[in-house]
Formats: C-alpha cells, structure tokens, sequence
C-alpha cells in the first residue's frame, strides 16, 4: 500500500509547487480568512501552509490522510460545479507518502486539537496539543525517500518561480482572502483582503494602479471581468496574463488570442498585455470531456466565450480614451 501510495503520489506531487497549491486550496475550501505560506530552499526542505480556517477532528485528521476517504466528486463534470477546489481526495495522502509532514490543527469548539507527525505514509505521531483554531501543515524533504524524483527538481529558481506562480493565481482568484509569502527570512508578500484592484496592485507593485481598465461584460450565458492593463502598459514577456474560470485558474490559447485580438494595432510588436480576467459560467455550458488535474478546458460554445471576451477587452480599453 506504501508503494502504491508513492506511485500516486507522484501524480499529484510533481515538484514543491504541486504540494504548495493542493495545501492552499484545503485552506480556502476549509474558509480561512488568512492563509501563510513559508518556504525555504524553494520548498525542497521545508514548505508550510497555515490557516485560520474550520480545522479539523483527530478522526478527520487521521481520515485526511488516506487517499480517496474524501473524495468529493465521482465524474469530471461535477469538477467545475463543486464551490470548493478538493474533489479527488488524495493531495494529502500524497504529500504525506512522499515526504515527512507534521499536521497540526484544532477546530474553534475544541479545547485541544491534534498533533499528527507522518513520514512516507507512516504515522509516527498522534496526540492531542495545543494549538491556533485551523490548520497547519509543514511538509519537509520533499521526495526523502524518492531519491530519482529528488535529484530530478529543478534549481531554487525555478522551482520558487513555480511557487510564486501558484500563489499569485491562488491570491488573485480570492482576493477576499488574506495571504502571506515568507521565503526564509523575508516576507516577499504581504497581502491583506481586498477588492481584485487592489489585490493586483498589492502583487505587482504601486506602478499597476494607474494602468488598468476594468472590464465588465455580461451574457445570459456568462460574465466576463477583471482587468486589462492599458496599451502602453504591454509587457515584454508572458507571464503577466490571467484567466479564471468559476474561480479556477486556467491556459488558454484561444481566449489570449481573443484578448490580443482586442488590442489589435495598439500594442507594440512582440509585447503581450497584462491581464487579469475572471469568466462566470454556468459549469453545463463547460466540457465535461476534461481531465480534472490539467488547468486547459474546453467550453461547449467556445465561440460564445471567445465573443463576450474580446468585447469586454475592447470595451475596456476603449472606455479609457486611448
Ligand atoms: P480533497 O481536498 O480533494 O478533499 P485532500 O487530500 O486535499 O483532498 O484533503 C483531504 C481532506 O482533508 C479534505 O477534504 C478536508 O476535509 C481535509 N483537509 C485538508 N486540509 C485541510 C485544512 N487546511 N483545513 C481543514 N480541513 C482540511
Ligand atoms: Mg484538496
């Protein structure tokens, strides 16, 4: 059962990135109202999520831990239905079957809460403690007993970049929600809870605030808002550009290409526009033909969404006497 976790596990747990976003989103499902990251050496020796959210039991600490007691979801389709990111019940066993973890959490009614201390699958630790109302998970060695998949992590750069990448889509998308980053000793991000506009600004820097558009644009079918940054705000490299789904981050090439489509002549060659995008749609009108962990879709009228983008981007931009 060890070796099959470990085998999963590597499906869910890529790189120090995949555990930080699986901890992120429990912390979110589980309605915290601050969540802190804390890493060091890019997550390969120590990455820790803590929130403020419900907590949980020791029978739900101890469940939490084996893959699919929690499972939320039997189909595709209900992936994008579901008003929390958990559906497959397996990012914690996961974690905890490829590195040394130590939960601590306490519900609000709970005098005491649970310490659980686990190591490749193995609980070495269960006992009642003393700790904060919510949960914190502290994951270290990423990989410990996976030697190949060890040596196979990029370097700190690139494995933090893949670590901002996930919080900064993880803070967009949940602007209510305070968070913090806190790399070794520095605190890189200190975001309080805010309105999206002023979420953006607290990300990318002072300099944003003066450079967006807001969009806005409805359908009977679905909403489109956000923000774009202005033509002469156009950034040199990709990267800058953000598209949610029900709340969920998602790539695609064709809805850019409805974006740039809408900025057509304004824009500098080769340079690509900010932006920050939030599609509502009714989960029917999205294809269920979709595997659960990828971040691409496909929407049943792609045209449509396509249409209501490229208008609320043209809207927008237009709006600001360009
Ligand atoms: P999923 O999120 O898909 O249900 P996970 O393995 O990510 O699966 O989490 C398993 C379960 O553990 C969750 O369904 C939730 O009940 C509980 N859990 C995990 N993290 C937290 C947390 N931070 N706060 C409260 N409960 C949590
Ligand atoms: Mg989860």
């Amino acid at each position: 059962d060890a070796i099959a976790n470990q085998i999963a596990a590597g499906e869910v747990v890529q790189r120090p990135a995949s555990a930080v976003k699986e901890l992120m989103e429990n912390s979110i499902d589980a309605g915290a109202r601050n969540v802190r990251l804390i890493i060091k050496d890019a997550g390969k020796t120590l990455l820790q999520v803590i929130d403020d959210g419900n907590g949980m039991t020791e029978t739900d600490a101890r469940m939490s831990l084996e893959r699919h007691a929690t499972s939320k979801i039997r189909r595709a389709e209900d992936l994008f239905t579901l008003h929390t990111m958990g559906f497959r019940g397996e990012a914690l066993a996961s974690i905890a079957a490829v590195a040394q973890m130590e939960m601590k959490t306490r519900m609000g009614d709970q005098e005491l809460g649970t310490l659980l201390v686990v190591e490749g699958s193995e609980v070495k630790r269960q006992e009642p403690a003393a700790c904060e109302k919510g949960t914190s998970i502290c994951v270290k060695n990423l990989f410990f007993n996976i030697p190949a998949r060890r040596n196979f992590l990029k370097s700190n750069a690139v494995e933090m970049r893949h670590i901002i990448d996930e919080f900064q889509r993880l803070a967009l998308a949940h602007p209510e929600i305070g968070f913090t980053l806190q790399q070794s000793d520095e605190l890189v991000y200190d975001l309080a809870a805010a309105k999206i506009g002023q979420r953006i600004v607290n990300l990318f820097g002072k300099t944003y605030q003066s450079q967006l558009a807001t969009c806005q644009e409805e359908t009977d079918q679905l909403k489109v808002s956000g923000y774009v940054g202005k033509p002469d705000f156009a950034r040199k490299t990709r990267g800058e550009q953000f598209l949610f789904v029900n709340r969920r981050f998602i790539r695609s090439n064709y809805l850019h290409h409805a974006v740039m489509g809408a900025f057509e002549g304004l824009l500098p060659e080769g340079s690509f526009p900010f932006y920050v995008l939030f599609i509502e749609i009714d989960p029917r009108h999205i294809d269920v033909n979709v595997h659960p962990t990828k971040t691409e879709i496909k929407f049943v009228d792609e045209r449509a969404v396509y249409a209501v983008v490229r208008a609320a981007v043209r809207q927008a931009i237009g709006s600001h006497n360009l």
